[in-house]
């Protein structure tokens, strides 16, 4: 057998996530409740669903590797050029392409310790490294400390997830402003949005495009189509034309692309989607509350919920599983204590309200029997 190149022959195996369906088999489990991954348990919109049941009849062929249709509607979203607007098969897509257009091997990168996964995913595999900032106690993201930090370490690229991925924290307009000033003239600042959908679209970086930010926005979260994989950039043209000499044309297929087009013209179903979330996350509030647990304030389509030590969040996530409900956890502290679950529809927190209840007896059970 040939070798692999050293770099990837020294990654390691490891996957940035092991998805529900790897869980379910493991488990000897074959259907669950998918509150872990942020999807939307609301489903598509039903112009995007109708779209692309049209498509399939030409699924024979390729989709416009331009994406122009879907690049023209996002560039009037957002007030700025069809050459600003790159798209992939989802932020992690693109991520991906960002990473291996602006950073050589031994490049410094900055985040977020314990923050989106897929950031240091890519950054390993391309022989960079990723420095870190914890979260402050309270969950919110360090925007101070990052933007030292990336000054410090010569950064090329300084993630922020805002909304946060795990959080569910949010800085607002103003203190974003004031970190993209504060960062070094060398920092690329890969701003993802994958829960801005969910905040008020005034509370957001202003739109049209800054100097040395990529904005990243995704069709996964909010519009629930998460299976369709299709995410793009808002970024300076010569950002846009870099992806493009690297991306794969062909990536985005036409179902995805005609889906995306047709569910931003749904906006009352996103709306909709929304306000149906910000009511689920006051109901895992209560829940929480119910069992003495904290939650932190969340902005997007998840909320965080503190089990009060590492070891009991780990055998919450543990139990749920085993009673059919897949929730992910926080790995890094400050954050460890907490389980990280998606807002679902309202029988779904409901049997996740049941299960969380049984799940906490049986870790306090674990626990007084291995004292
Ligand atoms: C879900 C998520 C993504 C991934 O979005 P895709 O477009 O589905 O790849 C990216 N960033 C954060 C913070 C997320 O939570």
């Amino acid at each position: 057998m040939i070798d692999p190149t050293p770099l990837v022959g020294a990654l390691p195996a490891n996957k940035p996530f092991v998805g529900p369906e790897e869980l379910a088999r493991n488990a000897g489990i074959t259907s669950l409740i998918r509150l872990g991954a942020n999807e939307s348990s609301f489903g598509p919109p039903p112009r995007a669903l109708a779209a692309m049941r049209a498509e399939f009849e030409r699924i024979a062929y390729y989709g416009d590797p331009e994406m122009l249709d879907l690049r023209t509607a996002l560039a009037r979203k957002h007030g700025c050029a069809i050459e600003e607007i790159a798209i992939g098969s989802g932020i992690d897509d693109l991520l991906g392409l960002v990473v291996r257009a602006y950073l050589a091997p031994g490049d410094v990168t900055v985040a977020t310790r314990g923050s989106y996964p897929t950031y240091v995913y890519h950054v390993d595999a391309y022989g960079a490294r990723l420095e870190t900032v914890p979260y402050a106690e309270n969950g919110t993201v360090r925007l101070d400390a990052l933007a030292m930090r990336a000054r410090e370490t010569h950064a090329r690229i300084v993630y922020l997830a805002n909304p946060d991925n795990p959080s569910g924290t949010f800085a607002a307009r103003d203190a974003v402003a004031a970190f993209v000033r504060a960062l070094p003239p060398h920092a690329l600042l890969v701003l993802d949005e994958a829960y801005g959908d969910f905040v008020e679209a005034h509370d957001l970086i202003v739109d049209g495009v800054h100097d040395n930010v990529v904005r990243m926005r995704t069709f996964s979260k909010a519009y629930g189509l998460a299976g369709a994989r299709v995410a793009y950039a808002v970024a300076p043209r010569a950002v846009v034309t870099s992806l493009d000499k690297i991306r794969n044309h062909f990536g985005v297929n036409r179902i995805a692309q005609v889906g995306a087009l047709a569910a931003l013209d749904d906006r009352a179903f996103v709306r909709d989607v929304v306000a149906e979330v910000a009511r689920g996350r006051d109901e895992y509030a209560r829940i929480a509350a119910r069992h003495g647990c904290a939650t932190i304030a969340s902005h997007t389509n998840f909320v965080c919920i503190d089990c009060g030590s590492r070891a009991r969040a780990e055998t919450v996530v543990t139990e749920l599983l085993a009673r059919g409900i897949f929730v992910r956890k926080p790995a890094a502290a400050p954050l460890d204590t907490y389980i990280r679950v998606t807002v679902g529809t309202a029988d779904e927190r409901a049997r996740f309200g049941d299960a969380f209840a049984e799940a906490l007896a049986r870790s306090d059970t674990n626990a007084n029997a291995s004292r």
